[in-house]
């Protein structure tokens, strides 16, 4: 199909690639677990913290593990692996905080429906530990 550079297609074109390469795992169904996931990407973190922000959000409050050379730049996400508690699907959440908070790390999660939002709502914990995958921007 033709696309001329400059034509509103193209451009609408440009914009769903750039959103589907950078898109998280979401509903890929692989768990932390999956051969087809590279290990070596995936950062153990442990919950420090989780509490209410607004009466639909919960902040989670995380410590990646030492010595993981985890970090991010503004505008980042995480893969969010949880894989306990019979949740296998991966969530996709922004960092909400700064990256000399590191190793802390905090993300805020709007309640949903979708597995990963509700684990994070009802049965995350401080003292659980879940993987991370920095987001390939
Ligand atoms: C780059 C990026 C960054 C993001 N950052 C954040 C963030 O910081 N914080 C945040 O809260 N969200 C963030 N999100 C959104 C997040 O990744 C999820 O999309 C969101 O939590 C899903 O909830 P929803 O209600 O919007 O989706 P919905 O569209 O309602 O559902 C999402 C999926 O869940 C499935 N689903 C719904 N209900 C069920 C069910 N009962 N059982 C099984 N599957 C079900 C649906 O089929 C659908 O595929 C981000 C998304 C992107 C793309």
């Amino acid at each position: 199909m033709f696309m001329p550079h400059g034509s509103c297609r193209w451009r609408a074109w440009g914009a769903y690639r750039c959103f589907h390469r950078s898109k998280p795992l979401l509903d890929h169904a692989k768990s932390g677990n999956s051969p087809e996931v590279p290990q070596e990407l995936l950062v153990p973190a442990q919950i420090l913290a989780v509490r209410n922000l607004t009466p639909k959000i919960k902040e989670l409050k995380l410590q990646v593990e030492e010595h993981s050379g985890f970090t991010f730049k503004a505008g980042n996400w995480v893969d969010f692996f949880i894989d306990q508690d019979g949740v296998s699907k991966v969530g996709g959440y922004s960092m909400s905080s700064i990256p000399s908070s590191l190793p802390e790390l905090r993300l805020a999660v709007k309640t949903s429906r979708h597995p990963p939002a509700q684990w994070c709502h009802t049965l995350a914990q401080p003292g659980k530990w879940v993987k991370l995958r920095l987001s390939d921007v």
